[in-house]
């Protein structure tokens, strides 16, 4: 194996910046860089820090530095480690960097220090899922949810249901080849109380999925209504309430940048944000109906802003129509006016919508807009409690795949044909299961998770 090094702290202006050195020769690479004060102390120990200097090839020096050594097999790898901390500005850490390149080491690929952890054996693979989705996280609740998962919750349920197939396979295959021998063929009932136990682990860890995703990805929500009923002002009232935090979340692999509001610990993001910012009020026509339907349709929950001090008109009535189906909240706002519709008005009655009344400007009515959300989407009863909530999109088809198999086995046993046909199905579970956790995965699977890495993890 190569020795790779990467930049492990954000490209910015900090206190400190690291740079992270994994593989064998990675002492080799420190040495040639380095220089501790204490010139005497050759010895190299694990979980432990030198105090010295970085210098060029010409000898020149680039920055005083702290170095912590970790020899393998204790490091986040398994191999030997270091861990360079300068000081935090792009140009030093990415000097120091340049000089472990020119030293022996190769630029580490996105996540390529976690891929060698799993690689190696020291975490499976929810556990390095798990480690992307923390320092993804959003909000408390995805946070703890990964830190559970990266504890190894996940594995371990998953593990367990395997053992419990894997066992009763082995007793199949035994009865299947060894005729001869008189092993007690496998009773059916046998086989499928077993089933019927991993058919409801499986049914419990699919039933979290509906929280886990609601945890992770939150509620879409798009704010739609004509020009000037007060759609930004609104955004705005959100985006700066206090107890709001507003999470610039830069893709690992896009930049994109999404602004996040978080209610009741679940994060919810505003569809389309620019669009409402860069609406130009004299281009009336561009937006309208077409692009309210739009929006509409990519979102969880549809806020539709009025102006109350305008009688609805037909392109309102239209609007209303598109959004029946959905789950949504019609806002009437500027209430510090003249209002001249209220919940009162016929054509809201009939689409049987919750009404909140507000005024953005004043920021009056904000707070019911909260509740109201949180109480569509029952985000109070959210918990990351002690049952195991399955986050991660991959895991949720994976253990749905293998119920479905599970389902499959019960109803072979039940149709009374012959105990091995069952194996098919149960060897495909047991494949499945290990896919969740990496031992069947197979390369391309793997190369796809750490490719949502950042660099230097
Ligand atoms: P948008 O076109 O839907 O994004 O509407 P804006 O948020 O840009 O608001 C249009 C105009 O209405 C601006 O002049 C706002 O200051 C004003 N406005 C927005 N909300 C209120 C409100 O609650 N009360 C009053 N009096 N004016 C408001």
């Amino acid at each position: 194996m190569e020795t790779i090094a990467a930049i492990s702290t954000p490209l910015g202006y900090g206190g400190i910046g690291i740079i992270r050195i994994s593989g064998k020769d990675a002492f080799n690479v420190v040495e040639k860089i380095f220089k501790p004060k204490n010139e005497k102390n050759k010895e190299i120990k694990g979980y432990n820090m030198k105090y010295g200097n970085i210098f060029d090839s010409k000898g020149k020096n680039i920055d005083e530095v702290l170095v912590t050594y970790f020899v393998s097999p204790k490091s986040f790898t398994t191999e030997n480690m270091c861990e360079i901390n300068s000081h935090g500005g792009p140009i030093i850490v990415k000097r120091i960097l340049e000089l472990c390149l020119n030293n022996g080491a190769r630029l580490a690929e996105p996540g390529e220090f976690t891929k060698i952890a799993f690689m190696n054996g020291r975490i499976d693979l929810t556990q390095a899922e798990a480690i992307i989705d923390m320092i993804n996280s959003k909000t408390r609740k995805e946070q703890d949810a990964s830190m559970k998962q990266l504890e190894g919750e996940l594995s371990r349920e998953i593990n367990e249901i395997r053992d419990l197939i894997m066992q009763k396979m082995v007793d199949i295959e035994a009865s299947i080849d060894y005729p001869e021998y008189d092993i007690e063929e496998v009773s059916k009932e046998n086989l499928r109380q077993m089933l019927i136990e991993v058919e409801d682990r499986l049914k419990t860890l699919h039933n979290s999925f509906e929280n886990g995703k609601m945890i992770k990805d939150g509620i879409k929500m798009a704010i739609i209504g004509k020009p000037n009923a007060g759609k930004s002002s609104l955004l705005n009232a959100i985006l700066k309430e206090e107890r709001a935090i507003v999470t610039e979340l830069e893709g690992t692999t896009r930049d994109i940048i999404e602004e996040f509001v978080v209610i009741e610990g679940i994060p919810v993001k505003v569809v389309d944000t620019a669009g409402i910012r860069n609406e130009t009020k004299d281009k009336i026509e561009e937006i309208g109906i077409k692009k309210a339907k739009e929006m509409a349709k990519n979102a969880d929950l549809v806020i539709y802003m009025l102006d109350s001090t305008k009688e609805l008109d037909e392109e309102d009535n239209e609007i209303l129509k598109t959004i029946e189906q959905k789950k949504a909240i019609i806002i009437l706002n500027k209430q510090d006016l003249q209002p001249v519709i209220s919940p009162k008005t016929e054509e809201l009655i009939r689409i049987n919508k919750p009404i909140i009344q507000m005024s953005a400007l004043k920021r009056e009515g904000i707070e019911s807009l909260y509740s109201k959300i949180a109480e569509m989407f029952n985000l109070g009863e959210i918990e990351i409690d002690d049952s195991i909530t399955v986050t991660n999109e991959r895991h949720k088809e994976i253990i749905k795949n293998v119920l479905e198999n599970t389902q499959e086995s019960i109803a072979t046993i039940d149709n009374n044909l012959p105990v091995d046909i069952t194996t098919v199905s149960i060897k495909q579970m047991l494949d499945g299961l290990g896919e969740i956790t990496g031992t069947t995965a197979s390369e391309d699977i793997i190369n796809d998770i750490f490719k949502k890495f950042c660099l230097g993890k």
